[in-house]
């Protein structure tokens, strides 16, 4: 799967280095196999499935899609807002220069561009990073997740998918050395 930086801005040299290796990071692990079988396999509460919110009323919130539709979803690389490549990941990117931010970004509906607090893209590695992208990635493809922390949340899509990218690289990088 490609991945595709449509915008960087306030990104120094060293920063779009780092970008360069979430990138390649990024694009590795969505066209792996391990990849793949993680997102079909993933289990919520000993169930096949992610975690989906309901209302009171017992109503779902976010879209209860199985697992295979998920990685149909992702594969598609279709972000609601306008889509420029199909089966690509296209990303527009932002640091904001506020270095004393406690949430890592924000992002505002109706706009493509993911921003990154300075201090958190600084403090990350080019996993972390390129965990923080797929997280916020799949909000652009129309996943979401609670505002609170609680224990579920982290079974959300995103947080789910975030997840996958630390944990898939290292042992992709294994298996190519071999
Ligand atoms: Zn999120």
């Amino acid at each position: 799967m490609k991945v595709n930086i449509h915008k960087h801005v306030n990104f120094s040299e060293k920063d779009i280095e780092k970008l360069s290796s979430s990138i390649q990071v990024l694009q590795a692990v969505l066209g792996s196999s391990e990849f793949k079988e993680e997102v079909l396999k993933y289990t919520y509460n000993g169930k096949n499935g992610y975690y989906y919110r309901k209302n009171i009323k017992g109503d779902w919130i976010d879209q209860p899609y199985s697992n295979e539709e998920v990685y149909r979803i992702i594969m598609k690389g279709q972000e609601k807002l306008g889509n420029i490549h199909d089966n690509e990941c296209d990303l527009y990117l932002e640091i904001d220069k506020d270095d004393h931010s406690t949430v890592i970004g924000y992002t505002y509906p109706g706009d493509k561009t993911i921003y990154t607090y300075r201090n958190w893209f600084r403090s990350f590695n080019a996993i972390g990073y390129a965990s923080h992208l797929a997280h916020e990635w799949c909000h652009e493809l129309g996943f979401s997740h609670s505002k609170k922390k609680t224990v579920r949340r982290k079974h959300s899509v995103p947080y789910a998918i975030g997840n996958m990218i630390g944990r898939i690289y290292p042992q992709l990088k294994i298996s190519n050395n071999n």
